[in-house]
């Protein structure tokens, strides 16, 4: 199985995974062109794409929807209370969108995909534990906390693509209305680096050997500083970067290096 993030944060998330020739995408915030251009740089050709999974309505994770299923021509599945919040204009621009309950699995050739709910402020937010049968890996962002569902989930994967949108301290004392502070800070928000770097260390010990950290705030975070919170939580856990496990920051605009596990 092999998987990379095209790109990840506020300005537009996608990412990829392939197994035995079958592709699928989640989330399609990347314009198309782009999102081709990575999926041919990994050797995928965009007709291997069989379906495009999406974690929830806002405009970050959906807004080349129209685009990238026209390049791609894939299905578009997500729950009915998403498929409900997102824009009509994009099933009037061709989507073809599919009903995939939360919980319930997807089969796309050698791939498994099961969605668990997050808690983030969209009309059913959620992540998706990912196999083609040997191995899993879990996607997991926009969310304010780690739900029980979400944990017991990502627990045992291999690869763990977990949030990691900002540093407290510089959200706290940075320049962002109070609300918007409240928001980001709220269950329903997104997960700081200490508390991403929380979970990391229990799914360290759970088997995963693979971290990368997604949706990093580029106004409230830097790669380095997410990198060296949760380096250091996993340190004080017995678990060494390197050596136990590898940790990447996702890029906010430029695709991943491409992990096969
Ligand atoms: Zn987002
Ligand atoms: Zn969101």
């Amino acid at each position: 199985m092999r998987f990379f993030s095209i790109a990840s944060g506020s300005k537009g998330n996608c990412i990829c995974i392939e197994s035995g020739g079958v592709a699928v995408l989640i989330d399609a915030g990347v314009p198309s062109r782009r999102t081709v251009e990575a999926l041919r740089c990994a050797g995928i050709a965009p007709d291997s794409v069989r379906g495009i999974f999406i974690t929830h309505e806002h405009s970050d994770h959906v807004k080349c929807l129209p685009y990238v299923v026209r390049a791609t021509k894939a299905p578009v599945f997500a729950n009915m209370n998403t498929i409900n919040a997102l824009n009509l204009r994009a099933a009037s621009d061709g989507c073809a969108f599919y009903e995939l309950p939360t919980g319930r699995e997807a089969d796309m050739g050698e791939l498994s995909l099961r969605s668990f709910r997050t808690s983030h402020d969209a009309a059913e937010s959620v992540g998706y534990v990912v196999t083609d049968g040997r191995t899993r890996l879990a996607v997991c962002t926009d969310t304010g906390r780690m739900t029980k569902e979400a944990a017991d989930a990502i627990s045992g994967c291999r690869l763990v693509y977990i949030e990691s949108n900002h540093d407290e301290e510089m959200l706290i004392s940075g320049s962002y209305p109070a609300y918007l502070k409240d928001r980001i800070l709220s269950s329903r928000g997104h997960l700081s680096n200490a508390e991403s770097a929380c979970y990391c260390r229990a799914f360290a010990e759970s088997g995963a050997e693979h971290f990368i950290l997604a949706h990093l705030s580029e106004e409230n975070n830097t790669p380095e500083l997410a990198l060296s919170t949760v380096g250091g939580i996993l340190a004080v856990g017995g678990v060494t970067v390197g050596k136990d496990c590898t940790l990447e920051a996702a890029g906010q605009h430029e695709p991943s290096r491409v992990y096969e596990i």
